[in-house]
């Protein structure tokens, strides 16, 4: 009964705190821009071959396998993790186990993964320590970053060893006890070998200490995960729906730009008797992005697939799509906290745009897309950064040099080039001349 409660206590403490995390995380999406979600076959469909499938991970084979299998072996071992609840909270062993082959079933995919996710570990935490993978590195790389990293994947650690040790000596506990063995433990089963000289009261500490372990684990690693990258842990099959599906190089057009276009026209007709005050063009704060831009920002994984493809990047400019995603969940984290306080209306003089990213950056930005195409979780980094530049121009009309003369061209001209629309069939008139003749 001690245990039931000490475990019931633990349980509530860990809601309590994930909770009051998530509520400040999600309160920050009401100060975003609201955007429909359309076409929802089409996202179910994207969940599955992105998300669960992890297709795009698949890009890099050996690193993405590994990465494919953690996610899976995760998406197992969870039902593992419910029946520990249902234990913990019950006073009941291995509850589940009333499924039958069911229960051997599942059971033994979760102690093949859970070997297989340890040794995924210890490669990535190997690659990260004594490594030097070029996109694990960067400006916006600090200290913190890997540390976050390396914390995250040692967590994991953890768990899967304290997963497999409990599954051990569950195993030997229930043989020396003469009980019954529920569920099947291929790799268990085989390290139970190595442990057959430990006493029976041994074994019996060893299991209650490796079930307590890993679930004490799991709760504290619930709440360490929405204040690390590892949150996509948790964001980003969600993301991957709420994703951007319209074409990689589609640009949507500005509704508020269409609205000044149609009061400009017919006033009356665009928005009636009572028309609002012009909306802000584009995007220079974190509260002016999209609930879908903000998702992506919290989904990011820091992984560099998107800045290790940036043409920008590549040839020495500032730009990095990675740090455009964390420089966004940065400024609202900041920001969030006034928001959350004060309202939509607060200011503390700061903005993404400045303070965050420079328009150095966002004016490197070719818009070729091959950012998005590589993010595993469906980011769509070009969007955002075509918003800020919206912003520059229209609100600024800080547009570089060269496309300050083209808009001139435009707005004077009809066309980019420096030439009256008069002169427009000059080039033909020769050309008229030889036929006529
Ligand atoms: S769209 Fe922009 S940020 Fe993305 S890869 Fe191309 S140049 Fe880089
Ligand atoms: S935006 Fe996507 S590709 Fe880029 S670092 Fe984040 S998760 Fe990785």
């Amino acid at each position: 009964m001690l245990k039931q409660v000490v475990f019931a206590l633990a349980l509530l403490l860990t809601f309590g705190i994930f909770a009051w995390t998530m509520r400040k995380i999600f309160q920050n999406f009401s100060y975003t821009k609201k955007l429909p979600l359309d076409n929802i076959p089409k996202r179910i469909k994207e969940t599955l071959v992105v998300a669960i499938g992890q297709t795009k991970i698949f890009r890099h084979p050996v690193m993405g396998l590994l990465h494919a299998l953690v996610f899976w072996g995760f998406i197992v071992i969870l039902i593992g993790s419910i029946e520990m609840v249902i234990d913990g909270l019950s006073g009941l062993e291995r509850s589940l186990g009333i499924l039958g082959p069911v229960y051997d079933f599942l059971i033994a995919t979760g102690d093949v993964f859970a070997a297989i996710i340890l040794i995924s570990i210890l490669v990535f935490l190997f690659r990260r320590l004594f490594l030097k993978v070029k996109r694990f590195y960067g400006t916006e790389m600090k200290a913190v970053s890997k540390k976050d990293a390396n914390l995250a994947l040692g967590f994991i650690l953890l768990l899967m060893i304290s997963l497999l040790g409990m599954n051990t000596f569950y195993v030997l506990d229930a043989a020396a006890n003469g009980d019954e063995i529920v569920g099947y433990y291929p790799v268990s089963q085989y390290l139970s070998r190595f442990f057959a000289g430990v006493s029976p009261s041994g074994i019996h500490f060893l299991h209650e200490f490796n079930w307590w372990l890993h679930i004490l684990l799991i709760f504290a690693f619930a709440n360490v995960l929405p204040y690390s990258k590892h949150f996509h842990v948790f964001m980003s099959v969600p993301n991957v729906f709420v994703s951007r599906i319209s074409p990689l190089g589609y640009a949507s057009n500005m509704e508020s730009i269409t609205k000044e276009v149609k009061m400009m026209l017919d006033p009356q007709a665009a928005y009636g008797a009572t028309a609002e005050a012009p909306p802000k063009f584009g995007v220079s704060d974190a509260d002016d992005v999209s609930w879908v831009n903000y998702m992506n920002a919290l989904s990011c994984t820091e992984c560099g697939r998107c800045t290790a493809v940036c043409p920008a990047n590549i040839t020495g400019k500032l730009l990095s799509p990675r740090k455009i995603m964390m420089d966004l969940r940065a400024r609202m984290k900041e920001k969030g906290v006034g928001l959350r306080a004060e309202g939509a209306t607060f200011n503390d003089g700061k903005s993404l745009i400045g303070n965050y990213i420079s328009e150095e950056e966002l004016w490197a930005c070719t818009l070729c897309n091959a950012c998005a195409q590589e993010c595993p979780v469906n980011i769509h980094q070009p969007s955002l950064i075509l918003d800020m530049r919206r912003y520059l121009v229209l609100e600024k009309s800080a547009a570089p040099a060269g496309l300050n003369t083209a808009f001139t061209n435009i707005e004077n001209n009809g066309a980019p080039w420096q030439f009256s629309p008069q002169d427009r069939m000059k080039w033909a008139e020769e050309l008229y001349m030889n036929v006529t003749n």
